[in-house]
């Protein structure tokens, strides 16, 4: 099997000169030749496509990345493709790749938390692990995310912890498989894989704006998003917001600003028929917002992509369907 492995960056790719200043300057190679016996799990290639700290990837590199990734999918010589990235956006980075990327071959996104200068770095085995997934059958066509030995769904996955190793979880729902020594223990399948949206690459745009809704918020944070493209809301619990900031979502309605709304819980999804106060979810519905079933980064993703496709309407339970 033949698994290409494409870096662009993040802790797995960093080292310290003198301790506490990691910044990533290895590259796919590095990454592959500190991992022993990684040969006898597949045949591994390299690309280096960035080496950024996640926090500097952006919209218009997802876009390229998702094309380089179909890129490689077409020799047929790539059974499997690796992503290695910084944490910190890797979920996002994921979602995106499963929304465009239109590929057979599994791909793979991984990082770790622990650069390789520290005592115990998780890059190597957070490789090892995703190498093996990709030489999967039962992984062909997806987008997953491999890390701490679960493999999850692109869609489903967060990070939880901002330090700890064991920082990927699906909420509610866990991951699709586990992986032990070297068996992958499938227990799962994604029931609601996302179709492939066809994306008109010069329409993507980073102006979606992402709130998150807060007790008595002041309603600039919404009126901020008076020019942008779409406004990505998590509402309190159920789907309810502060009446402060019902004017200034009125008034993008008005202006025709799409508005996607969430919930804020990391569990959970939006009520259509409970509550009927001001603020409630019925408020949410008089808006013609979207409902999205993602936590907020992810639902900006499936907007800033269903929006390049011309495909919102698509994209999420429509204003119309929501009742
Ligand atoms: N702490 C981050 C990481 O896990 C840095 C980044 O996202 O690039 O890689």
């Amino acid at each position: 099997m033949s698994v290409v492995v494409v870096s662009t960056g993040g802790t797995i790719a960093s080292t310290e000169d003198s301790g506490g200043d990691a910044s990533p300057d290895l590259t796919g190679e590095d990454l592959v030749a500190a991992v022993p016996g990684l040969e006898r799990v597949a045949s591994i290639e390299t690309r280096d496509f960035s080496n950024v700290p996640s926090a500097q990837f952006t919209v218009p590199q997802m876009g390229e990345l998702a094309r380089f990734l179909d890129e490689l999918d077409d020799d047929p010589k790539v059974d499997g493709i690796v992503v290695t990235q910084g944490t910190d956006i890797l979920e996002e980075t994921a979602y995106f790749l499963d929304l465009c990327y239109e590929g057979d071959a599994p791909v793979v996104v991984t990082g770790a938390m622990r650069n390789p200068s520290l005592p115990s770095p998780d890059g190597p085995s957070n490789l090892t692990t995703s190498v093996r997934v990709a030489t999967e059958e039962r992984a062909a066509g997806q987008v997953l995310v491999g890390f701490n030995e679960r493999v999850h769904a692109a869609r489903e996955v967060t990070k939880i912890n901002s330090t700890n190793v064991d920082t990927f979880r699906s909420p509610e729902f866990g991951p699709l498989a586990i992986v032990d020594e070297s068996r992958v223990t499938w227990r799962r399948e994604q029931l609601n894989p996302d179709p492939t949206f066809d994306v008109d690459h010069d329409a993507l745009t980073n102006d979606v704006h992402a709130v998150i809704a807060t007790a008595d918020m002041p309603p600039a944070q919404v009126e901020a998003a008076a020019d942008a493209d779409a406004l990505c809301l998590a509402a309190t619990g159920a789907g309810h917001i502060p009446p402060t900031i019902i004017p200034a979502l009125e008034s993008l309605r008005a202006d025709d600003v799409p508005i996607v709304a969430t919930t804020r819980c990391p569990e959970g999804r939006l009520a259509r028929e409970t509550y009927g106060f001001r603020g409630s979810e019925a408020t949410l519905q008089e808006l013609d917002s979207y409902y999205s079933d993602l936590n907020l980064q992810k639902t900006r993703i499936r907007t800033i992509v269903a929006l390049a496709a011309d495909a919102l309407d698509d994209a999420f339970d429509a204003p119309g369907d929501v009742t």
